[in-house]
């Protein structure tokens, strides 16, 4: 039989297909699904790997509960009752004693559209908490600002020039979805531009690489849009129809007569110092290059796609202006929602409404938002443990969901620090299909299911066209394909593993066993009232109210929506999307309206409730509660972009607002590793590319990705080698502000003078005992003296008896380091984005030093913490609307408007 699922490795969610014997009922293998649209039946290689995380010997089976300390490594199996009931009582103890955000869902990877984020809605608590500033918070906020959606959506196969600051081959946001576009659009004749420091695989096809500075990609940027300014390349009626720049003229040029060539002008002397010297001075990168590049990008017209994710973004200090300076380009072209351009992602994503909405909880948690950072894209996550520290708040139930921030974080001997201290984190419980470095800290263990054991709907901005996918337990399809019916996912995957919709489902019943707290009715059947919502009805309901198709596409099958998604795992709902901000709003839509001064067009119409309208955040209101329904443009109403001004904002109103009036345009704000600020005999270290077969710490449970990939040796450019003394193979010593750690050298030109690269996905490790990954996990030893850690490797990995043959033949005992431990947060002030790139020294290694060894006094890393936090501009009183974040600013599991008012701020007058 083939079942069909998806991936649940990385964000991509591309389509699986499971061959499972009838017989047995076994999964032999997984390939790709073609029928799925974002991925057309390929994957890369952790797709088909999901095999062996189903088969891993070593997977947790169980639920686990620790049998002495904390983080001891005594484990004792107790039931799923046990475990439900114990946790069920401390949180509703919580929401009724009013400590409802000592409650924390800490997310890894999400796998679905805010399924969780509804739980926690439903339990009335702001308690959700993400990895996004670990992650792509800059990314997203260079995007947000320009057209209030923190995503783009590039359509590389159409396009004429396609420019990434990323490697998109190997480590894109959308990997392979958006690699085999790339190729896609290469094969047609795409010219193809990359930047990125090392030379990736996605580098080695590009027709130019550009290996900058780290941190200089903004200027670079700058002085490509200089050129199209200065050669008038720009689709000049695209500019005057979308850009906000009447609102800039306002608030920056009054001096300026408020017309488009007035502001053609200032745009012109904005931008005029970024010269293709002035680039070079700061990237390294030949000016007659980037004169070639800009002379590319000018040729591209509406056909320029352009991706930037984690890379610099994520790397820089004020990285966020990397993308924010890239969709320039897109802007100045007019290459926005076009064939071949950019789109904004909501306009290639859709969102399916679910059976029960839970209302905004009314409540702001300062753990997750903190004051200090008003406009944060994301959770201060990584903040964590030196908020807990200064007792701030503490956690009652802290839950770490697919997430292992002792690994994943900087600073993780600050996390190990707060997951060891009963006083800050009343109890931990890790949700998870397989051990992490985090695991080892918890109170409870609970397995949850991998790509084939769960269910999940997810859609992703992928090409220009809107899909919704399904991910399953296949075991539990086929069943029922057999006629065996299926009552809980545990009766089909193996040991006691559960799918987590039906295990929120039970613990919110057992949270509110009678109802009383409001919270069950989220999580009752509507077919058979007062019983469980089951699988099966929500999913049923979701399909067939809320997917545009859907039901015909199933109806000419003889299928319901639920039997076709179990069929085929996808639909696609429109191939080609197009520009969205040029729909002219219909009249009904246009109830007792208003425009103001900008163009802007708010409604008191209520939205329609059809489910083809593309979902959009909600911008702000109107001082008379109208919502904003679109934006006049050459005397028509058309939807435009979910920003205040429903334009693309060149010019940042909210930053201006906010305290950040320097950066409200796209501008270059030099790195905390720009070269001035390097010590004499420091070097960059690049720390944020992943491995193409490893991810995070998902995938060290697949034997043969452990096989291809399984160590991390710190590239280094044969000149810095030299001066070093160090040869490939041998040992050296990477220091950072708070400590070291000792890795291979691998002397290679990919990589420019002055930088250094060390992947992340590696130097997995676990404690001495029982459990733990052994295949691609090293023993250690872990040691404390005060504020001072070490982490020695005690055992590498080796072969190992288990129920799988394969085990015995591990040759491989190299694990690579954990380079994450010696990083100190970086908390970007704008983003909130912790921003990884280190000023490093690198040294021959020290006698008695060994591969693997960590070393960091966590004094230092609270230091830096302090003198990071200082550069944050905090929300005052004072500030617009006196909140604490600008209303209309995505947010996950965003609270009522109430909970935004700072407790000092005066209130508003009723309107
Ligand atoms: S890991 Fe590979 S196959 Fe799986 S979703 Fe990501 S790109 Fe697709």
């Amino acid at each position: 039989m083939l079942v069909p699922t998806t991936c649940f490795n990385c964000e991509s969610a591309c389509g699986l297909l499971a061959y499972v014997d009838p017989e047995t009922l076994e999964i032999r293998k997984f390939e790709g699904n073609p029928e799925h649209p974002g991925s057309r039946g390929r994957n890369c290689a952790k797709g088909p790997a999901t095999l062996n995380q189903v088969t891993d010997p070593d997977r947790i089976l169980y639920p686990l509960r620790r049998a002495g300390a904390r983080g001891e490594g005594r484990w004792e199996r107790v039931s799923w009752d046990e475990a439900l009931d114990d946790l069920a009582g401390r949180i509703r103890r919580a929401i009724v004693e009013g400590r409802g955000n000592e409650v924390m869902y800490h997310v890894g990877r999400p796998g679905e559209d805010g399924y969780a984020e509804r739980v926690l809605a439903a339990w009335g608590i702001d308690g959700h908490n993400s990895h996004t500033n670990v992650c792509s918070s800059s990314g997203r906020a260079g995007y947000h600002y320009w057209m209030g959606l923190d995503r783009p959506s590039p359509d590389h196969a159409n396009a004429k020039v396609i420019l990434l600051i990323s490697a998109h081959l190997e480590s894109g946001h959308y990997f392979n979805p958006h690699a085999q576009r790339v190729l896609d659009g290469k094969a047609n004749g795409a010219k193809l531009i990359v930047f990125d420091t090392r030379l990736s695989n996605t580098a080695s096809h590009a027709d130019w690489w550009v290996s900058p500075v780290p941190g200089s990609e903004a200027a670079i940027l700058l002085a490509i849009a200089a050129h199209l300014i200065r050669e008038r390349l720009y689709d000049r009626a695209f500019v005057r129809r979308w850009w906000n720049w009447q609102e800039y003229l306002e608030h920056e040029r009054p001096d300026l007569e408020p017309s488009f060539e007035r502001f053609e002008q200032a745009l012109a002397e904005l931008y005029a110092d970024y010269t293709f010297e002035l680039a070079e001075a700061e990237s390294g990168v030949p000016a007659a290059t980037l004169a070639e590049i800009a002379a590319a990008v000018g040729s591209a017209g509406t056909r320029l796609s352009t991706h930037t994710w984690r890379s610099a973004a994520a790397g820089n200090l004020g990285g966020w202006q990397v993308s924010r300076c890239l969709f320039l380009l897109n802007a100045l072209l007019g290459a926005v929602a076009t064939e071949g351009g950019t789109h904004p992602n909501a306009w290639n994503k859709f969102v399916a409404r679910p059976i029960h909405t839970p209302p905004h909880p009314e409540t702001w948690n300062e753990l997750s938002w903190p004051v200090e950072y008003p406009l944060a894209m994301n959770e201060l996550s990584f903040l964590l443990p030196h908020f807990l520290r200064e007792r701030r708040a503490k956690l009652d139930v802290y839950f770490t969901r697919v997430y292992n921030p002792v690994w994943t974080n900087p600073d993780g001997f600050s996390w190990i620090e707060a997951l060891t201290d009963e006083e800050l984190v009343g109890l931990h419980v890790a949700l998870t299909p397989t051990w992490s470095e985090t695991a080892f800290f918890a109170d409870y263990v609970l397995p949850v299911g991998v790509g084939s054991e769960r269910h999940d709907v997810h859609s992703y901005e992928q090409y220009d066209g809107r899909w919704i996918g399904f991910r399953q337990p296949v075991l539990r399809a086929a069943r029922e394909r057999l006629g065996r019916p299926v009552g809980d996912t545990r009766e089909v995957n193996p040991g006691e593993v559960w799918e987590e919709n039906e295990l929120w489902i039970e613990l919110s019943w057992r949270i509110d066993p009678d109802g009383t707290l409001g919270i069950r009715r989220w999580f009752e059947s509507r077919e058979r009232p007062g019983e469980k919502l089951g699988v099966d009805e929500y999913y049923g309901y979701l399909f067939e109210q809320s997917v545009p198709g859907l039901p015909e596409a199933a109806a000419a099958e003889g299928l319901t929506p639920l039997a076709y998604m179990r069929r085929y795992g996808a639909f696609e709902i429109t191939a080609k999307v197009g520009p969205l901000h040029e729909q002219a709003v219909p009249a009904e839509e246009l109830e007792d309206h208003r425009v103001n001064g900008h163009g802007r067009v708010f409604t008191r119409a209520a939205p329609p409730s059809s489910p083809n309208v593309v979902p959009l955040p909600t911008p702000q209101p109107d001082d008379e509660g109208r919502r904003p329904v679109g934006v006049e443009v050459d005397g028509q109403v058309l939807r435009g972009f979910p920003t205040p001004s429903g334009r693309l904002e060149f010019y940042s109103r909210t930053l201006a607002d906010w305290g950040w009036g320097e950066a409200a345009i796209p501008t270059y704000l030099p790195s905390h590793v720009h070269p001035a600020e390097l010590e004499p005999g420091q070097l960059v270290l690049i720390s944020t590319f992943r491995l193409p077969v490893q991810i995070h710490t998902r995938s060290a449970n697949a034997k043969w990705l452990d096989e291809i990939a399984h160590t991390n040796p710190l590239w280094v450019h044969p000149s810095d080698a030299g001066q070093i003394g160090v040869r490939t193979g041998e040992l050296v010593r990477v220091e950072t502000e708070i400590g070291h750690y000792v890795v291979k050298a691998w002397v290679t030109e990919g990589i420019r003078p002055g930088v250094v690269a060390c992947s992340h996905h590696m130097g997995r490790w676990r404690p001495e005992g029982e459990v733990g990954q052994r295949q691609a996990m090293q023993t250690v030893s872990l040691d404390r003296d005060g504020s001072r850690w070490t982490l020695r490797r005690r055992d590498g990995v080796k072969p190992f008896d288990s129920s799988d043959p394969d085990t015995r033949r591990i040759w491989w005992s190299d694990a690579g380091v954990h380079q994450n431990l010696t990083f100190p947060v970086h908390p970007d002030p704008v983003s909130g984005m912790h921003c990884w790139h280190q000023a490093v020294r690198v040294r021959a290694a020290e006698p008695g030093d060994r591969h693997g060894d960590v070393s960091v006094d966590t004094e230092k890393a609270r230091a830096v913490y302090r003198r990071w936090l200082e550069h944050a501009r905090p929300a005052t009183s004072s500030s617009p609307n006196g909140e604490r974040r600008p209303y209309w600013l995505l947010r996950p599991l965003k609270p009522a408007r109430e909970a935004y008012r700072l407790p000092s701020a005066p209130r508003p007058e009723p309107v």
